[in-house]
């Protein structure tokens, strides 16, 4: 009786009760590989699943389960922070190659900032073309270096104050590259080009500062109207295949909530200019140390009574640092929000899980975010462990895996198969969840739910036929390298 009313609470209940007889035959082979997961000890008698992303990130993607992954359909992405989609690969190997890169050598704070400029931007730079000039035989050893810059997840779990200092780094180093006009267009670009081919995508939602700055080799910068119309420009490049959303945000240091008023009617005035790119408003920044939601309200309230704002807002995204702000700001997101950006303190706040589902408020949860940025660190223990078992509408993101050292949300999925109490139904739901709680129009979403559907009707077959040569063994069990 209790078992079955578990049952019954779950996330995924209606997707659990309709999976067809090739799923299940699918869901048996997932079940395999999770097992063996869970059943691998290293030295120390962990498994991989407990230990930090870093550390594991290698030995995960080898795994046949997240070779499945890669292939599974995974509908969208609601939490993906733009200027972050990209590895530090690409933004070394491929974005710094551009002329006129300059970059900052002097040791200590500033070292490897990078910008674009006719003449040296500033005491210490140096142009990127003439270190690497200066190096011809190492520089493939000279470009891993600036790679290593930017690879920031450490391998020991680390106290969140120090994980934000690492994380802030990543973009001091990236900001001057990837807010160049060029730059930003082959950044977009080869982004929506991964999130279809690599990440198995049809739709995603963007977090964009509400007041960019796009600056021009000539100095210039281009006005936010300039820069919104640029990236909607890219986005109709990939229009059969991804539908490109953007939820303008705003860095609470930079907002505080007097300044929110005006804050909000740029992000209106934006949304007016672009009604089928812009869906709504968030702010951005670590939690624990900003004003509270409840600060911020009477402006939001009055945001979305003038100007019809909707809100996708981070709350409860905390280490609880001896307070209780974050546990209040989920109150407030669930009065405000459309969905809530990570949603940890839930776990606090119970008596909202209800209310949640009867709103259709979704959480866009990003468990390796979680971890590296110190909030979590088994992964066992998240508190989406709880949301999947009490019925909360769930939804799965990376929220920067850039800056967080990977590129592909699998890593995410992979996360959430092993560590969490799920099988197939609950990663078919989670794609479900992820179309169905977006921001497109009812019409959008039908679209969505088209592709999707037939995309996953091709995973299950191709993944049946795929597995049934490895039906004894699944691929080597991970092990930490
Ligand atoms: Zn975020």
């Amino acid at each position: 009786m209790l078992v079955a009313l578990g049952q019954h609470a779950r996330f995924d209940a209606e997707m659990r009760s309709g999976l067809s007889s090739a799923e299940h035959q699918l869901n048996a082979k997932f079940m395999k590989m999770k097992r063996r997961e869970l059943s691998t000890h290293d030295s120390n008698g962990s498994t991989l699943i407990q230990q930090p992303f870093a550390k594991i990130h290698q030995s995960m993607v080898n795994t046949q389960l997240y070779k499945s992954l890669l292939e599974l359909p995974k509908g969208a992405i609601l939490h993906v922070h733009w200027d972050s989609m990209l590895s530090a690969d690409w933004l070394i190997k491929v974005a710094s190659y551009n002329d006129h890169c300059w970059m900052d050598t002097r040791p200590g704070k500033g070292y490897g900032a990078m910008n674009f400029s006719l003449s040296r931007p500033g005491e210490g730079f140096q142009l990127l073309s003439k270190l690497r000039d200066a190096a011809p035989h190492v520089v493939s050893a000279f470009d891993d270096s600036l790679v290593q810059l930017l690879s920031s997840s450490p391998t020991k779990f680390e106290p969140w104050k120090n994980a934000w200092i690492r994380f802030q780094k990543y973009f001091g180093v990236v900001n001057g590259l990837v807010s160049y006009v060029p730059v930003f267009e082959q950044y977009l670009r080869k982004a929506f080009q991964n999130l279809v081919s690599q990440s198995r995508l049809v739709h995603v939602e963007l977090r964009f500062d509400v007041n960019p700055v796009m600056y021009n080799l000539n100095g210039t910068s281009l006005s936010p109207h300039e820069t919104l119309a640029v990236l909607q420009r890219v986005a109709k490049e990939f229009a059969s295949h991804l539908t490109v959303r953007l939820i303008l945000s705003s860095y609470k240091p930079a907002a505080p909530p007097a300044k929110l008023p005006a804050i909000l009617r740029q992000a209106a005035d934006l949304a007016a200019a672009f009604p089928n790119l812009v869906v709504g408003f968030d702010m951005v920044g670590q939690e624990d140390i900003s004003p509270s939601l409840h600060d911020y309200a009477p402006a939001l309230v009055a945001g979305r009574k003038e100007h019809g704002l909707k809100y996708f807002l981070h709350a409860g995204e905390t280490a609880f640092n001896g307070n209780d702000t974050a546990a209040e700001n989920v109150i407030d997101a669930a009065l405000l929000a459309r969905r809530i950006g990570h949603g940890l303190a839930l776990i606090k706040r119970p008596e909202l899980g209800p209310h949640l589902r009867q709103q259709g408020i979704a959480i866009e949860c990003c468990p390796i975010s979680n971890q590296v940025l110190g909030y979590v660190q088994d992964f066992q223990n998240h508190p989406a462990a709880w949301m999947v078992e009490s019925g909360v509408p769930l939804t799965l993101s990376p929220d920067d895996p850039g800056a967080l050292g990977y590129d592909n949300v699998a890593a995410d999925w992979w996360v959430a198969f092993v560590a969490w109490n799920m099988d197939l139904a609950s990663l078919k739901q989670l794609a479900h969840n992820s179309i169905k709680y977006s921001a497109l129009e009812d019409a959008e979403k039908e679209v969505a739910f088209t592709q999707w559907r037939k995309q996953w009707d091709s995973f299950v077959h191709l993944q049946l036929i795929a597995l049934s040569f490895s039906t004894s063994d699944l691929g080597a069990p991970a092990v930490v390298v």
